[in-house]
């Protein structure tokens, strides 16, 4: 029997399937919590370069605006004047813009907030629920007690309403020195939660701040200007990482005590992923140290690093929708952000030919001084992309790899006496190998078949492997490096005793190949442009040259989808 149209059987609507935030999201809209608003924001610390993990939060932020007909603000949490610098700010912003994300006209630094902030801090002591504190860090640290151990109040505590608004006053005027004095919650020392045991809101700070300059030399603590921050811009839903869950009580109580805007603050899962560290003073530190070339180092988990690997942004942001969110921390496997570029590339990299470990090859029966030009798909995926031309002559390269004197059984490509197709050319055969004098293979000698043209034979005669190669006459040289994973162990702070994650740093995660070709159809390619080598992978152009300006191409990734193979194995279980 034929269905009817409408097969809607158990009579539910088809609702999308919503990630836990979104599900919060979706039902705050259809019980009017906020008034039909959705406002959310990306706020970065302005202390290192964005990485992948910063993509997931960015995505999930900027993605629920969109979806939802709501507002993302990028707002810089510029709190800490000591770690931050225009030079991350600058780079934050060139970052999500490069992702595809627009906040419009609602970029803002959590500086601009430092008299407001101050203002709360007066009202806080105005209600009896903050105080100066002349305790040292450590004493500070010994009040506050543990996870076993109840704190024990400061005797600065029942300081009155007036002198702790004159101290507080002093405190912003420069009378007093680094550490000399905080400000301080007054709310419980006994609280099982040790970030309720009197934080420290303020701290004397005599440094000078990327943007506000000598103006301030009292700084808010991180737990007492996040809230505000949010509170200040109408937020939400506050969406952070579990780390944060138990800071929440204290941001709740900050805010309810000063009877401000109270958005909901949502936790989810970090992004971890294999074989990387994503920590921002671990990246700081390969960076410092000069075990990685810079942020934008295309080994490095950074959204900058990633874009000069090849990465697209729409690969990227792929990869964060197919991860999801949740609220249980895991480790992400790599292959799967490599499964998720690949999809992505294979659709958009047009191919091209370039041999990167080059033999020549010399088709002994083809005319001297004669060339022609064969026809070559850009992509096969895209018949848009439409075809080439490809030089072909007397003399070319091929991978030395693809060929052996004395091949094991397995080994298909080129061998003596053996046939084999060159991709959109001829089927040749090898008749012959010239050697140096250290016995390495010089020239491979070959005959082709004129009548096998673009790469067939009309006798239907087989072969079974094909090659790529580059005419030696008319290709380019070019550098090629090819990357493999930063670490090798999957997770990097696996280390020995008195070792850390630096030790297992993989020494073999650049290759750099300085003698290979390409075919001229490249020498136009400009920063950044992608293209498949044929069987080699995905390549990217590198902003930079070599010293003789010759064009250079990062490996982005392989073809070959372990991911993919993996799920199929898994399913065949
Ligand atoms: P680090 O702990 O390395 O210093 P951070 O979390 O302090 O990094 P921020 O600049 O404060 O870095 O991060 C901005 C936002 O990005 C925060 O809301 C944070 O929760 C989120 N974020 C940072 N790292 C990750 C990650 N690995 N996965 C998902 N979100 C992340
Ligand atoms: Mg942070």
């Amino acid at each position: 029997m034929e269905k009817p149209e409408s097969t809607n059987n158990d009579q539910q609507p088809c609702l999308p399937k919503y990630d836990f935030v979104r599900q919060i999201v979706a039902d705050d809209i259809r019980t009017g919590k906020w008034d039909q608003r959705t406002h959310t924001r990306f706020p970065p610390e302005p202390n290192g370069y964005l990485h992948i993990g910063h993509a997931k939060a960015i995505c999930l932020n900027f993605g629920i605006a969109a979806e939802f007909g709501g507002k993302c603000n990028l707002r810089f949490d510029d709190t800490n004047p000591t770690k931050e610098e225009q030079e991350y700010v600058d780079s934050i912003i060139e970052d999500i813009k490069w992702l595809g994300w627009d906040w419009e006209d609602r970029l803002y630094f959590a500086s601009d907030y430092f008299d407001q902030m101050y203002e709360y801090g007066v009202e806080l002591i105005k209600k009896g629920k903050a105080y100066v504190c002349d305790l040292t860090a450590e004493e500070t640290r010994e009040y506050r007690g543990s996870l076993t151990e109840a704190g024990k109040g400061s005797p600065y505590r029942s300081r009155s309403v007036e002198e702790n608004i004159e101290l507080f006053e002093k405190m912003k005027d420069g009378e007093f020195k680094d550490g000399e004095k905080t400000l301080k919650a007054k709310n419980d020392m006994a609280s099982a939660n040790v970030n309720m045991r009197d934080p420290v809101m303020y701290r004397i700070l005599h440094a000078a701040h990327h943007r506000t300059g000598d103006q301030w030399c009292i700084y808010p603590m991180y737990d007492w200007a996040h809230g505000l921050e949010d509170s200040i811009e109408g937020i939400t839903h506050s969406i952070c990482t579990l780390e944060f869950e138990n800071h929440r009580p204290l941001y709740d109580w900050f805010l309810d005590a000063l009877w401000i805007h109270h958005p909901q603050q949502i936790e989810f899962a970090r992004l971890n992923l294999t074989y990387t560290v994503m920590s921002k003073r671990k990246l700081l530190r390969l960076v410092q140290d000069g075990l990685v070339s810079g942020w934008d180092d295309p080994r490095m988990p950074t959204l900058s690093g990633m874009r000069r690997r090849g990465f697209s942004p729409e690969a990227i942001r792929n990869f964060c929708k197919t991860i999801g969110v949740n609220k249980f921390n895991s480790t992400i496997d790599y292959a799967l952000l490599e499964h998720c570029l690949r999809q992505d590339l294979n659709k958009t990299s047009p191919r091209a030919m370039a041999v990167i470990n080059p033999v020549k090859l010399v088709i002994d029966n083809y005319p001297e001084n004669e060339s022609e030009e064969l026809e070559a798909i850009n992509n096969p995926d895209d018949p848009s992309a439409g075809m080439r031309k490809v030089p072909f002559s007397k003399e070319l390269y091929i991978e030395r790899e693809d060929f052996m004197e004395e091949p094991p059984k397995k080994f298909f490509r080129l061998a003596p006496g053996r046939e084999v197709r060159l991709r959109y050319a001829y089927f040749v055969k090898c008749t012959d190998v010239v050697k140096d004098e250290k016995g390495e293979i010089k020239e491979i000698h070959c005959t082709y078949d004129s009548a096998t043209r673009g790469g067939d034979s009309p006798d239907g005669r087989k072969v079974k492997a094909t090659l790529h190669w580059v005419c030696a006459k008319n290709s380019k040289s070019a550098q090629v490096r090819l990357y493999d994973y930063l670490f090798t162990k999957e997770n990097p702070d696996q280390a020995e005793e008195g070792e850390d994650f630096t030790a297992n740093l993989n020494p073999d995660s650049l290759k750099i190949l300085d003698n290979c070709f390409i075919e001229p159809s490249l020498a136009d390619c400009g920063p950044l442009d992608r293209v498949q080598f044929e069987r080699l992978g995905y390549f990217c152009v590198d902003p930079e040259r070599t010293e003789d300006g010759r064009p250079i191409f990062n490996r982005t990734v392989t073809l070959r989808d372990t991911w993919a193979k993996m799920q199929k194995a898994q399913q065949k279980k």
